[in-house]
């Protein structure tokens, strides 16, 4: 289906600013070699880079003089020119990437189809004559969209529960979210510190491929790249005993085979991934994955993950928790605007003490910063880290993390290098409902095989009707990807064809999840799947 896509980034970066005659040039030829398979490996050229906007950047060129501005989509920041870039903005520029645009999201992240921005919802429209605009995702839709235009070649969003999984899986792109504490998050705006990952899409998984492995010996894999401005990011010891329990990893640049062998590889296809929210024809395009993947030699083996029923709800515990607190730094005085003229200040908020003052300022610039979705997200957080809910909420929500986490360590072949010892199970850990001991099912397998979403992408006239009604209901749609983000764990999203999807866009996503830290060996198998 080749329908034509159009999205809203926030702003383009003229490439006639930033790139010469020749460079463009270069780049024209790149894209005509892409098509004849014979491309350069994408360290050794220049190649489009858009950056979602909480990422921040400072300009598209080091001689600009104007830095661009970091909005986080949000009325809050729509000023807010960041004094430093972001780690993996620097990290890309110095593989070639040339800056072409910041692009538009959830306000904070927050979201699941990027239409909780003041800046213009973000819409993919396949069919122009009908202009029927469907759904790009959240929160990193514009990152989405701006590959799916080929408006950039290489695009980064943050995926905190499924942020750029959910959008590739929408716009048919490839959308990666590696393990927790790889890539960098100095400069990415936090919105839950203990999920919040960097993750990359473009339009084949070949090129993330490169950008995390290196591809020649000149320039390290972004897996080897520890950042000592970032607490979460993984020590350069820890990042080679990980590596050096894991396949595909080296220093020599030499990337997997191509294809990657699937002969011997063991996939699992979780059992409470297939419920009743599940669309047919999503249900069907898995199992034809499943079976192309047999007929390539993998084997399919049924496993259970008891505890993804309570992934959700667990995971809409912790990552409102923890925004409600990084938003309370934005208060109007120490970030973010005021939204007061400096002469109406003072005659504005009545005499008081100083405190009350604030309290006025902070009041104001909150109601008035904030969308109803972020406004949604801090309650929520205040409310179950509050000492009444505290227990019933927020502990019970971790206590779900550690077995949504168990249950992963559980099934794979791989030990998770992270983990001393193995985890041993105590059945009386498992929330009341579960009494599943025959259902834990069969370990070791090597990756895990389920669609990315229960639905393609709806119509944006749907989403937008529903957010009036039932704004939670857009929850639903991570049910898939917040497990592997409570869990730390890398997956990818690759596109999938859907048939008798009449309504839709035909494009779903399909996931695979990975063991910690064994990003190689899940590029190289979403490759040779995709
Ligand atoms: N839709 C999820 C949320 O709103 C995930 C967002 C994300 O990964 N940034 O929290």
């Amino acid at each position: 289906r080749t329908g034509r896509l159009r999205g809203l980034c926030l702003r383009h970066v003229s490439s006639t600013r930033q790139t010469s005659h020749t460079q463009r040039r270069f780049l024209n030829q790149f894209i005509s070699r892409v098509q004849q398979n014979d491309q350069p490996a994408l360290e050794q050229r220049q190649f489009r880079l858009a950056v979602k906007d909480n990422i921040a950047t400072v300009s598209p060129n080091p001689e600009d003089e104007t830095p661009l501005t970091t909005t986080c989509g949000s009325n809050f920041l729509a000023n807010y020119r960041s004094p430093f870039e972001a780690t993996i903005v620097t990290q890309l520029r110095s593989r070639g990437a040339v800056l072409v645009g910041k692009t538009n999201l959830d306000e904070f992240g927050m979201g699941s189809h990027s239409v909780h921005t003041p800046f213009g919802v973000v819409a993919q429209e396949h069919d122009e004559q009908q202009a029927v605009k469907h759904s790009a995702g959240g929160s990193s839709g514009g990152s989405a969209v701006s590959i799916a235009t080929g408006e950039a070649d290489i695009a980064l969003g943050t995926d905190t529960g499924g942020s750029v999984r959910l959008p590739a899986a929408y716009t048919g792109v490839v959308g990666f979210k590696p393990s927790y504490g790889m890539i960098s998050r100095y400069g990415v705006v936090p919105y839950a510190n203990s999920l919040d990952t960097v993750g990359i899409l473009a339009k084949e998984v070949r090129p993330i491929t490169e950008l995390i492995l290196g591809s020649s010996g000149e320039t390290k894999g972004l897996w080897a790249e520890h950042d000592p401005l970032d607490p979460t990011s993984l020590s350069p010891g820890a990042r080679r005993r990980c590596a050096s329990q894991r396949d595909c990893y080296n220093h020599t640049g030499t990337l997997p085979k191509d294809p990657y062998p699937l002969k011997g590889l063991k996939f699992g296809l979780p059992l409470e991934y297939n419920i009743t929210e599940l669309s047919p024809s999503i249900r069907a395009a898995w199992s034809a994955a499943a079976a192309k993947l047999q007929s390539l030699g993998a084997r399919l083996v049924p496993v259970s993950l008891p505890s993804t029923r309570h992934a959700l709800s667990a995971y809409y515990v912790i990552a409102p928790a923890e925004a409600s607190s990084n938003l309370a730094k934005y208060d109007g005085i120490r970030y973010g605007t005021r939204f007061t003229s400096p002469g109406e200040s003072d005659a504005a908020i009545p005499e008081g003490s100083e405190s009350e003052a604030e309290g006025i300022l902070y009041a104001r610039a909150r109601a008035a910063g904030f969308g109803d979705e972020v406004k949604r997200r801090i309650l929520l957080g205040a409310y179950t880290l509050s000492s009444a809910a505290m227990d019933n909420y927020f502990l019970k929500a971790q206590k779900v993390r550690r077995l949504v986490r168990r249950d992963f360590n559980r099934v794979f072949a791989l030990p998770n290098p992270l983990l001393d010892k193995p985890e041993s199970f105590e059945l009386s850990e498992l929330p009341e409902t579960v009494g599943l001991e025959d259902k834990w099912g069969p370990t070791e397998v090597d990756f895990l095989l389920c669609p990315t979403a229960p639905t393609t992408a709806p119509k944006l006239e749907e989403v937008l009707s529903e957010e009036e009604k039932d704004p939670v209901s857009a929850y639903m749609n991570d049910v898939f990807t917040v497990p592997a983000s409570l869990a730390g764990l890398p997956a990818i999203s690759v596109p999938m064809k859907v048939q008798g999807d009449q309504e839709g866009t035909g494009m779903a996503g399909l996931q695979l999840i990975g063991q910690y830290w064994d990003d190689a060996r899940l590029l190289a198998v979403a490759q040779a799947v995709s």
